[in-house]
């Protein structure tokens, strides 16, 4: 939907908008947002509205604090009433300077460039995303409690799926803010549950990400329920993904599809591929970005461990579904829903790029069962936080699709995120070594 200035003060004063809610995203892909009476209107829409970025992961020093949250006109929506009769409504937001220019670090701006790049190469792309999630109980006061809402597993039924009605009620809600939705399920872990929604653009797609996980966190608390889109809640059981599904195209036509080709691939989308797979190590920095996405990205749990590509196998970080024609697309499989969606589409996207640039060979797809090949005939991805970072800080590309600020910034807090992590002693070294 595009909106005038005047139809936005329309829709405000027509539905008694009480309250304007001005939202970003920070570096670490958490969902910030700062609320308005609805008189500000007017300041709002004349891009004065300002804030204190300090304390903002990944945003400015302290020296130069003040920015300026911008209103994306066509992310304006009058919110549904989640919890009670209030009547809001939301811009999503770009952060600017003082000087005026945008913020470098903004991770909007980020994926813009993006995109950008890919619009000089002729391109433009698409994103269908999978987000994955598990539901929780709660204590008496309200808390989660490491215990799942059902005993289900993958596309089980009422009574077992004890997560049907809060899905539905998801998916009524996503439908009010204007999401196409199509299906969901139980997922295979007990108390996981996955709700596929149209892709779009990148933008919109990743906008859509944050705004579907807000909703999810809150639809579930509705149900007295605690949503987490936690990589790994529990060893031993499946983790939550969130596989990004891109399709490429010039002039209107599938840049993916050639009806030529025996199977129906093109060139272009090999190397695309090829892009991703050689830049794969420095791209799970972002696309697994916490101590706890390693533990998802192990054998036998549908979660990919090789860089590799595929047609049908769910051990490689990408596959290529059997869809041709327009709908010619590959999933990329290592992505997890706690990526900040902005900064995991551009780094996709520049990867990508760089492999059509440089006419990379993605080599013959692979069709052993990765998960069984123990030698060391494919590379696997990296096994914790720490050597992805220091793969990404080694990648010139990665590095600049980020930008100055942003690369060092994450790099900085990822780095003390895994010190931290290190130096915990956890139960299961008590419970191996006390005997010692
Ligand atoms: N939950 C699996 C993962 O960790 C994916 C299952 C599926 O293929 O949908 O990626
Ligand atoms: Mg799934
Ligand atoms: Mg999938």
């Amino acid at each position: 939907m595009t909106y005038t200035k005047e139809a936005i003060k329309q829709e405000v004063k027509e539905n008694r908008v009480e309250f304007i809610l001005l939202e970003f995203t920070d570096m670490l892909g958490d969902t910030k947002n700062v609320e308005l009476p609805a008189e500000e209107l007017d300041m709002i829409l004349n891009d004065e509205a300002m804030f204190d970025s300090s304390s903002i992961s990944g945003f400015s020093e302290i020296q130069e604090s003040d920015m300026y949250l911008v209103p994306d006109l066509d992310t304006f929506l009058i919110l549904p009433s989640l919890v009670d009769e209030d009547r809001s409504a939301r811009f999503i937001c770009d952060i600017y300077k003082t000087d005026g220019t945008p913020f470098e670090g903004d991770p909007r701006y980020i994926l813009k460039r993006a995109m950008k790049e890919a619009e000089e190469m002729g391109y433009t792309v698409n994103v269908g995303p999978e987000p994955e999630f598990f539901l929780f109980k709660l204590d008496e006061n309200g808390y989660p409690i490491r215990e799942m809402n059902d005993r289900g597993g993958y596309f089980d039924a009422s009574p077992i799926d004890k997560g049907d009605k809060v899905r539905r009620d998801i998916v009524r809600t996503l439908k009010k803010f204007g999401f196409e939705m199509e299906a969901s399920h139980h997922e295979v872990a007990m108390g996981q549950h996955e709700i596929n929604f149209r892709f779009d653009n990148m933008l919109k797609t990743a906008d859509n990400i944050q705004t579907f996980k807000s909703v999810v966190k809150d639809i579930a608390t509705n149900h007295s329920y605690h949503a987490t889109f936690m990589p790994k809640p529990f060893s031993g059981e499946n983790g939550s993904g969130m596989h990004c599904h891109l399709s490429l195209f010039k002039d209107g036509d599938s840049a993916f599809y050639d009806e030529d080709a025996k199977d129906g691939v093109s060139k272009t989308m090999k190397q695309f591929i090829a892009g991703i797979l050689h830049h794969a190590d420095g791209i799970t920095a972002i696309t697994n970005p916490n101590v706890n996405s390693y533990k998802r990205l192990v054998p036998g749990y549908e979660a990919p461990v090789s860089v590799a590509w595929s047609h049908s196998n769910r051990s490689c970080m990408i596959r290529v579904p059997n869809t041709r024609g327009k709908g010619t697309r590959f999933e990329v499989r290592n992505p997890d829903p706690t990526a900040n969606p902005y900064l995991t589409l551009a780094v996709l996207i520049h990867a990508g790029l760089d492999g059509i640039r440089n006419e990379l060979d993605a080599g013959e797809a692979e069709s052993r069962n990765l998960y069984e090949v123990t030698d060391d005939s494919v590379p696997t991805l990296p096994t914790n936080l720490k050597e992805a970072i220091q793969a990404l800080k080694k990648d010139e590309l990665l590095m600049n699709a980020l930008g100055d600020h942003t690369s060092q910034a994450y790099v900085d807090d990822k780095q003390q995120e895994w010190t931290e992590y290190s130096l915990r002693v956890s139960s299961w070294e008590i419970h191996r070594y006390m005997n010692k």
